[in-house]
């Protein structure tokens, strides 16, 4: 793998991201100016999708920057989770790409069950103990 290349793509997506979150914003900010009251909610709604977009831009941005650390550290394309190398297939597609793909399934799929974990889960646990 040439970290060279990975270290250019990753800068260019951060340069692109980095745009994004400032022309989001002043998008926001230019259109709240000219917008009429009558149109005040549709407004809101917009600004809703853009805050979105925006957080998913920074998070995606977050992964960019500790992707880049990761090259400095060596430890670039190494999963988070379960320290085996994360495929170069799935490495052309996410550069930024922290977990392999069963770490990452594992994972989303935990934080998709993250709210049913309380006191029915406890009880489950003392069924079985
Ligand atoms: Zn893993």
């Amino acid at each position: 793998m040439n970290t060279e290349t990975v270290r250019h793509q990753l800068n260019g997506k951060r340069q692109e991201l980095v745009a994004n979150l400032n022309g989001i914003r002043a998008d926001v900010m230019t259109a709240k100016g000219r917008v009429a009251e009558d149109d005040q909610a549709a407004m809101e709604h917009e600004e809703f999708i853009s805050i979105q977009r925006n957080s998913l831009n920074h998070d995606t941005l977050l992964l960019v920057n500790q992707a880049l650390e990761r090259l400095d550290t060596g430890e670039y394309g190494i999963c988070q989770a379960c320290e085996e190398p994360i495929s170069e297939k799935r490495l052309k597609v996410l550069p930024w790409a922290k977990y392999c793909v069963p770490c990452q399934e594992r994972i989303a799929l935990m934080q998709t069950d993250m709210p049913q974990v309380g006191a029915s889960a406890l009880e489950h646990v003392e069924i079985y103990a």
